[in-house]
């Protein structure tokens, strides 16, 4: 395999060499390599005949399903970039991102389609739209997964799996380069508005490259995708490596603990990755036994603090070592991980497990205030460079410079490197909320709190959560006779936002601490919630 390809290269090859190996298992579906290149030609043969050309954004907004992958290899094939987009985006969230990334095409379940995204769509740059039946592929009736009847066809939108299956040539000479942007992937960066990372296909290779090569796993491997597609590291580790491995992707719709415990007794994957609140779901629910885990090879965990405690009763009740990766949407996903057959020290004073080693290529560097280099051990921001960092955002040129001086990557979150060359996370410089590895920014809830009408001030702050690792707290003060209580606050910023953004907590205070120029103290509220606990 050639770095310096990209997925629809590495496509062709694993169907030329094995083109009735099975690609995608879907519950009781199969489609194999062949099938799916034939079926994502014809996608790429309509987006083509549609008036999509080389380097037009194709937004995405799609579950781990089978038309999540026709849909992205579709575009690329037709020389697109394509725009991931969270399905649990509300209207304001997906706009944002559809107008930012000026889409020229939409490809969304026909149910958010019908329900709220046509309306949303509108007023975009949006021009064409493939609607997925998520029933589709899917013969086995499980409502824990998918609860919903197939809906009659929209007039306003093709069906993708009609279109897939139309049999047109994929346009020619759109086969992407290295260079080219295969996703703009939102991100609110250390701070602001969301705005795109540009994974160009090299970054994309390389690290998909990187997870083949490292992890030791038998030929042709089974991967499972608990990470969701839509996210960096379910693209990259999961669906990249798969494809660069001429293995098999195991997809079930959206985390299910149950769902998932019963794919793994039946395809008995060999990895998967995933944030540690999944691995947690899964480990208390009922039905979790060893051998539901006896077919893995390697576990990984990444986006999210990992606790040491969760590891080591894992590895107690089910065997495998859950393996900790660091990264960020910026680096396209992992940039140090833990290198199969070692394990990762605890550092004794935070209590923290190290996130691992940076990878061969990448260069990871720990700056103080200064700017300058930390001796080992003591903290400071980790700045990152090597060939899976993104060369910036798009058509955000102050912001690129301000994260990504000299092209290296300053991360905002706060770490140190030991003698040995484990790096460890132990803070972060960014506002972030890390929510069961979902970001939260503050700024996105304030700004909704802000429309409320009896709003006069807000203030969001992650405080710790057992389960979540962090969970969204707001504290608000009201305009002088107006009242609102913090349920119905809560209630409002649910309506409006995707469900793991909203705040579980809301305190009304008279009035929020702040600087002497005015600025409201996040700092301190943090600590208050701390102190309270
Ligand atoms: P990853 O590639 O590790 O999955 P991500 O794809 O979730 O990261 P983002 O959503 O951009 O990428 O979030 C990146 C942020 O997540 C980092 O800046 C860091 O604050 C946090 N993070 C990622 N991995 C870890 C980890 N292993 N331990 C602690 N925090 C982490």
């Amino acid at each position: 395999v050639d770095p310096e390809d990209s997925l629809v290269h590495a496509l062709h090859r694993v169907t030329a060499e094995t083109p009735d190996r099975t690609f995608l298992a879907y519950f009781d579906a199969r489609l194999t390599y062949r099938e799916m290149d034939t079926l994502s030609d014809s996608v790429a043969g309509h987006l083509a005949a549609r008036g999509i050309v080389r380097g037009d954004r194709v937004a995405v907004m799609l579950q781990n399903s089978p038309h999540f992958v026709l849909a992205v290899l579709g575009a690329w094939k037709a020389g697109a970039s394509v725009v991931p987009v969270n399905p649990m985006y509300k209207s304001a969230e997906v706009s944002h991102v559809l107008r930012d990334s000026e889409a020229a095409a939409l490809i969304c379940s026909d149910r958010a389609w019908q329900e709220y995204l046509r309306d949303t769509a509108a007023g975009t740059p949006v021009r064409v739209v493939l609607t997925a039946s998520e029933r589709d592929f899917q013969t086995r009736d499980d409502a824990r997964v998918l609860a919903f009847e197939r809906l009659a066809p929209a007039a306003d939108a093709d069906d993708l799996t009609a279109v897939a299956r139309a049999g047109l040539p994929a346009p020619q000479d759109r086969t992407p380069a290295s260079g080219d942007i295969a996703l703009i992937s939102y991100t609110s960066g250390t701070s602001g508005t969301p705005k795109g990372a540009t994974n160009t296909h090299r970054n994309l290779m390389y690290n998909a490259e990187r997870q083949r090569t490292s992890l030791g796993l038998p030929p042709a491997p089974v991967y499972f995708a608990l990470a969701p597609l839509f996210h960096i590291t379910g693209i990259v580790c999961q669906f990249g490596a798969c494809l660069t491995s001429g293995g098999t992707l195991v997809l079930a719709y959206r985390f299910e603990a149950g769902v998932v415990l019963e794919a793994f007794a039946e395809h008995r994957p060999h990895y998967t990755v995933g944030p540690a609140t999944a691995f947690m779901a899964l480990a208390a629910h009922p039905s979790a036994r060893p051998d539901h885990f006896s077919s893995f090879h390697v576990i990984s965990s990444g986006g999210a603090p990992l606790p040491p405690a969760l590891v080591e009763s894992f590895r107690d009740r089910f065997g495998p070592y859950i393996r900790n990766g660091y990264g960020l949407t910026e680096c396209t996903a992992p940039c140090a991980s833990v290198p199969p057959g070692r394990e990762a020290p605890v550092d004794p004073v935070s209590g923290t497990l190290a996130v691992g080693v940076p990878g061969p290529d990448t260069v990871v560097r720990i700056v103080g205030d200064d700017g300058r280099e930390v001796p080992f051990g003591e903290p400071g921001e980790i700045v990152v460079s090597g060939p899976q960092v993104v060369p910036g955002y798009w058509r955000r040129p102050e912001a690129t410079a301000d994260t990504f001086p000299g092209g290296e990557l300053r991360t905002g979150d706060i770490g140190f490197m030991d003698a040995q060359g484990w790096l460890y996370v132990v803070d972060r410089k960014k506002d972030m909320i890390n929510a069961s590895g979902f970001k939260v920014w503050p700024r996105e809830v304030e700004d909704v709190l802000y429309t409320h009408p009896a709003v006069r001030e807000a203030a969001v702050v992650g405080v710790p959560d057992g389960y979540r690792g962090e969970t969204v707290k707001a504290f608000v003060s009201l305009r002088p006779g107006v009242r609102a209580d913090p349920a119905e606050l809560a209630a409002y910023c649910k309506e409006r936002l995707a469900a793991y953004k909203y705040p579980r907590q809301v305190e009304i205070l008279p009035e929020l601490p702040k600087t002497a120029s005015g600025k409201i103290l996040r700092r301190e509220l943090r600590s208050r919630t701390r102190d309270s606990q």
